[in-house]
């Protein structure tokens, strides 16, 4: 390899966990010369880290340490602010990088398909989860907590996130960086109790032991099952005597135990109800008023285990409807887009022109945009790195074309052209401490922004006032 052939530019689209470490692992090469710049639609880095993760999981949130690490190297630059599709094209960039690797998660989410789903009062819990969290995106949304009763389809972690939050103290949240504005409309929040709706039995429990257990734990909230759904069916029960993994286990033992205690004494209550689908959502002048939701018995299928409606049909009578059943990614003008799976299609990374279809040379994708919306923050770590292995492959074998203009600089001036109020890393620091400063005044970790000209607003000022 020559000098100039071990030179290699790419852009990461998205800022989120697997985008750092995409950037990560390109760095990490000692004989190819990567240069990364990072682009992102909102001004504000790390994705879901940011505007996904519960505020009151801030420990989870001190990833971030990790991903400024890869930031502040010299051969690495974020512009924010920059929108793939809206401020430039797929083009501009095969122009600039030879390489791409999309980091763009999934924005979306999946619905129910049941009538009454469109009712005001049925919302995405994407959408809740963003409400509290700040992102510019979901500030503006209004949620029915007038209500005492509220359904949560789905037992995945999102949904137990979005229970918690909904059954917490809100002077528990209060301190943490959860948007002002969500804290003050959970302090008037009149819910009392979270039916938390999982389609199939314990054993197939989307949420992890630990974050069920911390539902069991809140000061003012009980957890409640009925004994004979905590029971394994026969297929469960069958799966179970052939060997189940760690978290299969704990959670059923868990859940068998909860069971046995009955209604507990605590004002608000979290009532998880098992092989039970919602049908319809009921209403009455436009709004909620009740779930129908019929049973499931499960069958193995293929390996799987699956549920089917028995016939049998219950009315629960509840304001809201939070629908927490995946999220589900969203197409970018010239970016191939799996419409089926909700993501980009490809082959370990490598994008397809259209699903099963051939390599689109130069493309690479990483994370949820990759294989769908599941696992945790570090399952990404390894994801990204396979990707970037293949990247790095075919650069060697000299499979991607160099791009036109591989000059930094000029890269810099076209984007500036694009988009003039770019937002860099160190602008983000500024932004970042003017946030902590802001929460520091209310006795909270952070005061975000939550709006993007606030957010421009208030770098441009931080900045004039330095200078
Ligand atoms: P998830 O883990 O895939 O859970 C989705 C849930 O929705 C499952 O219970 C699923 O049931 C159910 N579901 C799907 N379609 C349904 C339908 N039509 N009707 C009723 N229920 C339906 O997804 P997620 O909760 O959105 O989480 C996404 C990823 O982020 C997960 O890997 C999760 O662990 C992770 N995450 C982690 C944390 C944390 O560590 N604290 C927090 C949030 C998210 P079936 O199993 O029957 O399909």
């Amino acid at each position: 390899m020559t000098e100039n052939q071990k030179k290699l530019r790419v852009v990461v689209v998205g800022s989120g966990p697997s985008g750092f470490y995409a950037a990560e692992a390109l760095l990490k090469d000692k004989e190819i010369d990567a240069r990364i710049d990072m682009i992102d639609r909102l001004p504000t880095p790390f994705g879901l880290v940011r505007g996904g993760v519960a505020p009151d999981h801030q420990k989870i949130k001190s990833v971030v340490k990790v991903y400024e690490r890869t930031a502040s190297d010299p051969r690495f630059r974020f512009f924010g602010n920059v929108m793939l599709g809206r401020d430039l094209q797929v083009e501009d960039l095969k122009r600039h990088y030879d390489a791409i690797v999309y980091a763009v998660g999934c924005e979306s989410d999946r619905n129910l398909g049941i009538p009454g789903e469109d009712l005001a009062g049925s919302y995405a819990a994407t959408e809740f989860v963003g409400w509290y969290n700040g992102h510019p995106d979901h500030r503006r949304k209004e949620f029915n907590l007038d209500c005492e009763r509220v359904a949560v389809v789905g037992i995945g972690n999102v949904a137990i996130d979005v229970t918690r939050v909904l059954v917490k103290s809100p002077e528990a949240l209060a301190t943490t960086d959860m948007a002002d504005h969500a804290v003050e409309a959970l302090r008037r929040s009149k819910v009392k109790e979270v039916y938390l709706l999982g389609r199939r039995g314990p054993l197939q429990s989307a949420f992890s032991p630990k974050e069920i257990a911390e539902i069991d734990e809140l000061a003012d909230s009980d957890l409640v099952i009925l004994p004979e759904e905590a029971e394994l069916d026969a297929a469960s029960q069958a799966a179970w005597d052939k060997g189940v993994d760690a978290n299969e286990k704990k959670n059923v033992e868990f859940l068998q135990e909860v069971a046995k205690r009955g209604e507990g004494t605590k004002d608000r209550k979290v009532r998880l109800r098992f092989c039970a689908s919602p049908v319809e959502i009921l209403g009455e002048d436009g709004r909620i008023r009740a779930v129908k939701i019929e049973k499931n018995e499960l069958y193995e299928d293929g390996g799987r285990i699956k549920c089917r409606g028995t016939g049998t049909f219950e009315t629960l009578e509840v304001g809201m409807v939070l629908r927490s059943v995946g999220y589900f990614g969203v197409k970018i003008p010239g970016v191939p887009f799996d419409e089926k799976a909700g993501r980009i299609p490809n082959e370990a990374g490598r994008v397809l022109a259209a699903p099963g279809g051939a390599v689109s040379s130069g493309e690479y994708v990483v994370g949820w945009s990759k294989r769908g919306p599941s696992g945790l923050i570090g399952t990404n770590r390894a994801d990204s790195q396979a990707t970037v292995e293949n990247l790095l492959a075919d650069f060697r074998a000299g499979a991607i074309k160099p791009c036109a203009v591989p000059c930094s600089d000029e890269t810099e001036k076209f984007l500036l052209a694009k988009q003039p109020r770019l937002v860099r890393f160190e602008d983000w620091k500024i932004l970042d401490a003017v946030e902590i400063k802001r929460g520091e005044d209310k006795g909270k970790i952070r005061e975000k922004f939550t709006d993007i000209e606030e957010m421009l607003q208030a770098l441009e000022g931080a900045k004039a006032a330095a200078s």
